[in-house]
């Protein structure tokens, strides 16, 4: 439990392989605290059931900075590609190892993708490259957004379902050189 003067409301979060985290506003009371982990244990306990490994990722011997290699030549290729077909350009790729993100995209054209993806299926990593460069035209995600990109991959709802499912182990994934601390961006 952590209390945060930052955190209007109270959050939990039950990350693989770690005991679950609840952060609260300072102003929270010992008897908030004990009624919310009342009413969500039940919730808790269904995350900790849903988090079995499924996709043997434990075979894979992956060093982070293979996948990371990996994972810019994958979606480096993806964009350029894509980039042409939809008339847009992007700034510069990078790869980075953010814990809650798959992918983002800066006002200057910066696209920023988790290396984790390497492990997921190429049309969920595609569908996440297609979604940040058509956030080059739609910078929100208004319904126009959604359309375009709709029009552009009409199973991007497949791939996004894949992504809330099997995610969280991608991102409990430990490769063999173990996690390395990420620089200030
Ligand atoms: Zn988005």
């Amino acid at each position: 439990m952590r209390r945060s003067s930052r955190a209007r409301r109270w959050r939990l979060e039950v990350p693989w392989g770690a005991p679950a985290r609840l952060t609260v506003p300072r102003s929270a009371t010992r008897e908030d605290v004990e009624r919310v982990l009342a009413d969500r244990r039940s919730w808790i306990e269904m995350q900790r059931r849903r988090q079995v490994p499924r996709l043997g990722l434990d075979r894979l011997a992956v060093s982070e900075s293979e996948g990371r290699t990996r994972a810019l030549e994958v979606v480096s290729t993806l964009a350029e590609r894509e980039a042409e077909r939809l008339g847009v350009a992007y700034g510069r790729i990078r790869i980075g190892g953010q814990r809650t993100l798959w992918g983002s995209c800066s006002p200057r054209g910066t696209l920023s993708f988790n290396w984790r993806l390497v492990l997921a299926p190429l049309e969920v990593v595609d569908y996440v490259v297609v979604h940040e460069l058509c956030h080059l035209l739609v910078p929100n995600h208004s319904q126009s957004f959604w359309s375009l990109v709709e029009q552009r991959r009409p199973r991007w709802r497949g791939q996004r379902a894949w992504l809330h499912e099997y995610g969280p182990e991608l991102l409990a994934f430990r490769p063999v050189d173990g996690e390395q601390a990420e620089p200030p961006s």
